[in-house]
């Protein structure tokens, strides 16, 4: 045993410990595509929040580093 191990997550308002208590929302309020704005990160046992992810941060588009040779 090391003193360098990786600890599970642990709750700072209600002290539980583990990720299964680490759970996401989505809010309530949605865009017109029926998306939720934003998702909630919060402990499953008392509620407390963790974390807000929007939408705009997990959706990055991908931009391929190479360029493709137009068709002649
Ligand atoms: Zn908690």
């Amino acid at each position: 045993m090391t003193e360098r191990q990786i600890a599970p997550p642990k709750c700072p308002s209600c002290a539980q410990i583990g990720l299964e208590y680490i759970v996401s929302s989505p809010s309530k309020e949605r865009s017109r595509a029926k998306q939720p704005w934003f998702y909630v990160v919060h402990c499953a046992a008392c509620g407390h929040v963790y974390n807000t992810i929007s939408k705009h941060n997990f959706s990055q588009p991908v931009t391929p580093n190479f360029v493709l040779p137009k068709p002649s």
